[in-house]
């Protein structure tokens, strides 16, 4: 048994000259260094995190042609891929399995689509020719053809073929874990000589004049630095190939490595045996069985922050889901409690022009073309990068690289041999009989618990074996959710280079892959982990909580509760609300409101803590104040933050805009299942009671005159107004009007108007209902980002109390009186002896005149259904 301690690679470090140092432990490093190795060079790799932890642990798991990169006539890009797809699958054919692929056609005018695609598949399969070149005749890929929907609908009863014309099947290769096979390829490096190691960061380069001739390498388990001497070094980084060639050379590569970012999803299953690859304008999804799971993906977006932060917001993670029911021909829909596990990379892609602006940059269908780098030019001789690509082609693309490190030392290089030596554990002529075989050459084991562990290790599978036979509890399964057994745990400490809880669990293994392995699992991991490691019970508590993170147990959505709203209905209905939340969108947190103000503190320091959905509960104050929540010093803390509600107040004057249901459970379902979208957000400056300047954010109404003094005198019967808040409006409105007299007030509307007007009140709208009901303004759209001004001026008291049913109705814009505007800012100020001129903002008093409002377009995420689907 080959074990591969990280302290003799350290050891070795010091005293070895290499031929060639490889930075990046990613797929095309570590091809590089297994065709560097062998074709007899003396190799080191460094990573600085785990071996395939970022972009080649992020893919959608395909050794495919990408029968899209055809329809871009990327014709030499498709045939590298189908000849590369081919040496996969005979060089590692434990881990490379066939993959059928549905391509449904829709009817009626879209015949030219249909056409295309045919002709596309027609050529994919000329493209392949060899694609039957392999020993294992179970691997054999047949040329695509028409299935029939019959057949469809027997085999996959959830997908509607209604609406289909008629669907074509193809094939390619899934890999059962990239990370594994990754692996298998790097270990034959190391058992050839390559000194490989995980956690160790290229921190600078050495060099001898304009002669790059080493690095200085950063344990960073332990912090310490050592120099390494190399003749030629290649740069592999992936993503981070730019962050490289500028410590090198001292300045930004010359064509920019543009990251694009793609997001994965694993969900209940929507198909068992098919895959579906959904076409879409412009962009496409694929629905891939993997485990008994279904893998959805991917997106595919400029990312522009650092490739260090990169992870799957809640908001991205709900916008596909609703791209995916929205496409998915089937009648499956995807809630978000259906997530058990989600994962997101980027895709390095260097810029073809660099005229073009990252705005214009289209990363769907830009090139996957990979591309090498010389670095002589920029001052740095024998430093080469290779970046771009797709996991399929990155051994070819390693072949090239290697011939160019031999070019670089000054020797012929020798034949490459990756495509015919089969990776660590691939020695297999016939995958099918291979795996009887084991089943019965281990009758002691599960005949699965066997089949699984020849998807993993392949014909290495009896070392695992062994170190199970030692020790009853090693052969046992790790949960009954999962196959894999005590003795791969062991097994990847000892032989695997893995160091830390998280490497076990999405690298060595797909334990964690599939979802959270329930507490008692990652214990029994930990436990197993730190006697190999002799690591103590601070360590295991450290893992444990790093990897938590990771599972979609980990509650990104935090809810504020307002247990008094709905007169202390919401509060007793909560423990249901809950449960029945957590079915539909997984784990929240939870707290609760105890005075005003509270709600603003609390999201805030929950969007502060690293949630990023926050949902209100309650009325309409409730959810202003929890907008409210999202900013500090008037800025959204997290830009990418949601907001959500359930809307249980008594007036639901927000909610009503939105349409959003007043039933609870409806409410909750709508939630499930509704993307995010933009929503504008009113800004109020204004003087609070207290006479300070004060800016407040409104997410429906803002008004004053009669409707601040209504306000407050409903807030004076605040029994009454959590009961029936109609009733306790109308009864406000009555004191008020007895007690109110119209007030001269300066208005200042955009550039249209500026005059002083006595008002009875003026409405800043931008959503449509306020005062528990009234339509005050019925064309007010929440995403347009203009405001409806409704001025109602200073008409008598008896004029009012005959026109307030139309309010109601929202028929009195044609009043003669009543004026409306459509704007941006609005100013009012308090004319001569006005007096106190009260606001009235989402149902609160908040203080008076003088005021601006301003309209913040597209202010805030929120997960409600697109205003053109439902609202007015
Ligand atoms: C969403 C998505 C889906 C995809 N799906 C597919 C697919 O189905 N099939 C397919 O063929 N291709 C697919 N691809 C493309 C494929 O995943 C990539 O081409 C491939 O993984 C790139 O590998 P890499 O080694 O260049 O990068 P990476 O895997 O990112 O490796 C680079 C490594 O360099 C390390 N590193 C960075 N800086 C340093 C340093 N200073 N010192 C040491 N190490 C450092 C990083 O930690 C990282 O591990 C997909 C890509 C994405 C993003």
């Amino acid at each position: 048994m080959t074990t591969f301690a990280r302290s003799n690679m350290w050891e070795r470090l010091g005293s070895e000259e290499f031929d060639l140092i490889v930075i990046g432990g990613g797929i095309v490093g570590v091809c590089v260094a297994r065709d560097a190795v062998l074709r007899g060079l003396k190799v080191a790799l460094f990573e600085r995190r785990d071996f395939a932890s970022a972009t080649s642990g992020a893919s959608s798991k395909l050794i495919h042609g990408g029968l899209r990169y055809l329809m871009n006539l990327e014709i030499g890009l498709v045939r590298e891929s189908l000849r590369e797809r081919r040496i996969w699958s005979q060089i590692a054919p434990h881990t490379v399995h066939s993959l059928p692929f549905l391509l449904p056609l829709g009817g009626g005018k879209k015949f030219r689509e249909r056409l295309l695609y045919s002709l596309g598949l027609r050529a994919y399969d000329w493209l392949s020719y060899d694609r039957n070149k392999l020993t294992d005749p179970e691997k054999f890929i047949p040329a695509h053809k028409k299935i029939s929907l019959n057949q469809i609908s027997e085999e996959e009863p959830t997908l509607n073929t209604e609406n289909f014309k008629e669907a074509l099947l193809f094939h390619d290769y899934q890999m059962f874990s990239p990370e594994r096979l990754s692996w298998a390829c790097l270990k034959q490096a190391m058992m050839r000589g390559a000194v490989v190691l995980n956690y160790a960061e290229v921190v600078e380069f050495l060099r001898d004049g304009n002669k790059i001739n080493g690095v200085i390498v950063k344990n960073l388990e332990d912090g310490v630095e050592i120099q390494v001497k190399g003749k030629v070094v290649v740069n592999a980084t992936g993503p981070w190939a730019d962050q490289l060639i500028a410590l090198a050379t001292g300045k930004e590569p010359e064509r920019k490595i543009i990251r694009s970012k793609g997001i994965h999803v694993l969900t209940k299953p929507l198909t068992h045996k098919y895959a579906i690859a959904v076409p879409g304008k412009g962009t496409h999804f694929f629905v891939l069985p993997w485990l008994g799971y279904s893998l959805l993906g991917t997106t595919d977006t400029v990312y522009q922050g650092s490739p260090d932060d990169v992870h799957v917001s809640e908001k991205e993670l709900v916008e596909f889901l609703s791209v995916v029911n929205n496409g998915f021909p089937g009648n499956a829909k995807v809630k978000r409690g259906d997530v058990v596990f989600f994962y997101g990379g980027l895709r390095p892609i260097v810029e073809k022009d660099p005229t073009e602006t990252d705005e214009e940059f289209n990363s769907y269908n830009a090139s996957r073309s990979a591309e090498i780098f010389d670095h002589e030019q920029d001052g740095c001789l024998g430093l080469i990068t290779a970046v771009g690509g797709k996991w399929t082609t990155s051994r070819h693309l390693a072949e090239r690289v290697v011939d160019k490190v031999f070019e670089k030392l000054g020797h012929t290089a020798p034949q490459c041999t990756t495509d015919t030596t089969p990776v660590v554990g691939g020695e297999i002529e016939r995958l099918s009989e291979f795996i009887e075989s084991k089943i019965e050459q281990y009758p002691d084991f599960p005949p699965e618990v066997v089949k699984n562990l020849v998807y993993y290790y392949g014909t290495e599978i009896d070392e695992v074996i062994a170190l199970a036979k030692q020790d009853p509890i090693l052969a046992e399964p790790i949960c009954d959710s999962r196959k894999e057994i005590g003795a791969q745990i062991v097994y990847a400490v000892r032989n695997e280079m893995a160091v830390h809880l998280s490497d076990v669990l999405f690298r060595r293994t797909n334990i964690g892959n599939l979802g959270e392995p329930g507490e008692s699992a990652i214990r029994k991991i930990t436990d197993l982990m730190s006697h190999e490691l002799a690591r103590d019970d601070n360590w295991k508590e450290r893992e444990r909580k790093a990897v938590k993170i990771k599972f979609v147990s980990w509650a990104r959505t935090y809810v504020v509760v307002n247990p008094r709203a709905w007169g202390n209905m919401t509060g007793k209905l909560w423990p249901d609300i809950e449960k029945k939340l957590h079915q539909a969108i997984g784990p929240v947190k939870v707290s609760f409101t105890e005075k005003p103000g509270d709600g603003i503190e609390l999201a805030r320091r929950a969007l502060l803590d690293g949630y990023e959905q926050i949902i209100a509960v309650g009325g309409d104050g409730t959810i202003n104040e929890v907008v409210n929540g999202f900013f500090m010093d008037e800025r959204l803390i997290n830009p990418e933050s949601v907001f959500a509600i359930i809307s249980t107040g008594t007036g639901r004057d927000f909610a009503k805009t939105l349409k959003w249901p007043q039933e609870i459970d409806e409410q909750i379902e709508h939630l499930a299942n509704t993307s995010v979208f933009p929503l504008d957000l009113g800004k109020l400056r204004f003087l609070n009671f207290n006479g300070e300047e004060t800016t407040r954010y409104f997410v429906n109404i803002a008004s004053f005159g009669l409707s601040g003094a209504t306000d407050r005198a409903v807030n004076s019967y605040l029994r009454l107004k959590q009961y029936n808040g109609k009733v306790a409006f109308f009864l406000g409105m009555l004191q008020a009007l007895l007690t109110y007299k119209n007030k001269p007030v300066r208005l200042k509307i955009d550039n249209q108007f500026d005059d002083v007007l006595e008002i009875k009140t003026v409405a800043v709208c931008n959503g449509q209902y306020f005062g528990s009901g009234m339509h005050i303004s019925p064309n007010s759209q929440i995403n347009d980002g203009w405001f409806d001004v409704i001025v109602i001026p200073g008409i008598t008291t008896l004029e009012l109390l005959m026109n307030v049913s139309k309010v109601y109705s929202g028929t009195h814009l044609n009043h003669p009186k009543i004026r409306v505007f459509r704007a941006q800012k609005v100013m009012a100020y308090p004319a001569h002896k006005a007096g106190e001129v009260l606001l009235d903002v989402d149902g609160e008093v908040p203080g008076y005149l003088p005021a601006t409002f301003e309209i913040v377009p597209q202010a805030i995420n929120v997960r409600i259904q697109p205003p053109s689907d439902e609202l007015d």
